[in-house]
C-alpha cells in the first residue's frame, strides 16, 4: 500500500481523535502544524500513526532515495575550556593528561592520510582551546583547500566561532566572511542542544546561547552558505523545549532558507555527569525523528546517525522521516563511542552501507555536502557480488 492509501485510511479511522484527524489532514494538505499541534503529537501520537505521516512527507520529498556522504572527521581536540554536563567527549584542561590536542601539522597529516582516498568532505569539530583562535583556523582552513581544492571543508559550530569571534574582538558577520575567505564551505549542525534557557543553562551554561547559536548561522546564511542544525533530546528537557527548539529553527529557516538538514541527537549517558540521567527507548527515538520530519516543513532532509543509534534503528528510521544517514568511512571520529554509542568502531564501508539501505528497499544515494548526487547505487553491482559464470555444459541426447 503506497503512503497515500495509508494517510487516507488514518483520516477515516472512526477511533482516532479529531485532533489527530486534523494533523494528518494537515500532512494531506501540506500544511504547516502549530507549535501546539507539534506538542500534542509528542504527548498523544502513537508510533504507527507517526510513521504514517512521517513517511508520507519523506516519499513525497524524496521518494525511496537515501543518502549517505564520504567523508572523514578531524578531530582536533577534547580538551574544553567549557563543561557542559553531557558531554563525554570533552576532558577538562584539568584533566589534560587523558586527552589530545593536535597541532597545525599533525591535522594537515591527517588530511593526507586520505588523499588517495575517494572522500568529499572533512568534517572538523572539537573542543574549544584558547590556542586554537581566528587566525588558527583561517590557516587550516587556508592549508586544507590548498593541499586539495576540491574537499568541502564542514567545520566548527558556533561554540567555537562565538569563542573565537570574542577573543578577537570581531562581530559574527566579519567573523564569518573571515572563515569563508579562509576556505570554510559549510557549518554542521553541532553546539544547539536545547535552546531554551531553563534547559541550556543546566546542561552547558557557558558555551554560547540559543540567541547566539542562531544569529551566527543567520550571518552565515547571509552569505550565501549553507549549514545544518541539530537538537540534542532525551535527557532533561521537556516535549515543549523540543517543539520550541524546531520552532526557532524553523523561524529561521523561513527568513534564510540556508539549512539544509535536521538532526536529531539521541542523548548517550555513559562517561558524563549526567550518567544518573537514563536513556529514552528506540520507540521514543523513532517518534522523535517522525515528529521532527512533520514538524519541519520547510528542512529538505532529516538525518540519522548511524554509528550513534546502531545500524538496525538507522534503517528502521528510513521509515520514520529520515532520508540521510550520514555515513564515515572509517573509525575517525571519537564522539560517538565515547558517549557510549551503539558504535564504538563506527567503520563502514560503501558497500556496508549501501546494502544497509537497500535491505530495507530504498535507494542509496551518495551525495556530497551539498546534496549533489555523487553515486546513485540503485543498480550498481560490487566487485565481489558479481554471480560466476559457468559454461554451457553440451547437452547429450
Ligand atoms: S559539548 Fe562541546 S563545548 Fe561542551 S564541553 Fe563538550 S566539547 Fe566543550
Amino acid at each position: 500500500m503506497d503512503t497515500t492509501s495509508k494517510l487516507t485510511l488514518i483520516l477515516n479511522d472512526p477511533d482516532l481523535s479529531e485532533a489527530l484527524k486534523a494533523i494528518a489532514q494537515k500532512v494531506q494538505n501540506q500544511e504547516r502544524i502549530t507549535f501546539d499541534e507539534g506538542v500534542y503529537l509528542y504527548e498523544h501520537a502513537e508510533l504507527g500513526y507517526l510513521g504514517t505521516l512521517a513517511n508520507h512527507i519523506r516519499e513525497r520529498k524524496h521518494g525511496d532515495n537515501t543518502y549517505f556522504n564520504r567523508n572523514f572527521h578531524l578531530e582536533p581536540t577534547n580538551l574544553c575550556v567549557y563543561d557542559c554536563k553531557f558531554c563525554s567527549y570533552s576532558r577538562l584542561i584539568k584533566q589534560k593528561e587523558e586527552g589530545w590536542a593536535l597541532t597545525m601539522e599533525e591535522m594537515l597529516d591527517v588530511v593526507k592520510k586520505y588523499d588517495n582516498e575517494p572522500v568529499t568532505e572533512v568534517h572538523i569539530v572539537g573542543g574549544v582551546l584558547p590556542q586554537y583562535d581566528v587566525a588558527f583556523y583561517s590557516a587550516l582552513f587556508s592549508a586544507i583547500k590548498k593541499h586539495r581544492p576540491e574537499l568541502h571543508v564542514k567545520a566548527l559550530t558556533p561554540v567555537e566561532y562565538h569563542y573565537i569571534f570574542k577573543k578577537a574582538k570581531i562581530d559574527y558577520a566579519t567573523g564569518m566572511k573571515l572563515m569563508k575567505e579562509a576556505g570554510l564551505e559549510s557549518i554542521p549542525g553541532g553546539g544547539a542542544e536545547i535552546f531554551h534557557p531553563e534547559v541550556r543553562d543546566l546542561i552547558s551554561k557557558d558555551k554560547c546561547t540559543g540567541e547566539q547559536w542562531l544569529a551566527i548561522h543567520e550571518e552565515w546564511h547571509k552569505l550565501g552558505m549553507r549549514s545544518n542544525a541539530t537538537m540534542l533530546y532525551g535527557h532533561i528537557e521537556k516535549y515543549e523545549h523540543r517543539v520550541d527548539h524546531m520552532e526557532q529553527l524553523r523561524q529561521l529557516q523561513d527568513k534564510t532558507g540556508g539549512f539544509q538538514t535536521f538532526i536529531p541527537l539521541k542523548f548517550r549517558n555513559q562517561h558524563n555527569q549526567m550518567s544518573h540521567v537514563p536513556e529514552v527507548s528506540v520507540i521514543e527515538d523513532l517518534r522523535n525523528y517522525a515528529i521532527a520530519r512533520i514538524y519541519m516543513d520547510n528542512f529538505d532532509h532529516i538525518k540519522a546517525y548511524w554509528a550513534m543509534i546502531s545500524r538496525q534503528t538507522a534503517q528502521l528510521s528510513l521509515n520514520f522521516g529520515v532520508d540521510d544517514i550520514d555515513g564515515t568511512l572509517d573509525d575517525t571520529t571519537k564522539i560517538y563511542s565515547m558517549a557510549g554509542a551503539e558504535e564504538q568502531n563506527p567503520a563502514m564501508s560503501t558497500q556496508d552501507l549501501v546494502n544497509l539501505i537497500k535491505q530495507v528497499k530504498r535507494k542509496p544515494i551518495e551525495r556530497d555536502t551539498l546534496y549533489n548526487v555523487v553515486t546513485d547505487y540503485t543498480d550498481f553491482v560490487f566487485e565481489d557480488e558479481v554471480k560466476p559464470q559457468y559454461y554451457k555444459l553440451p547437452v547429450i541426447n
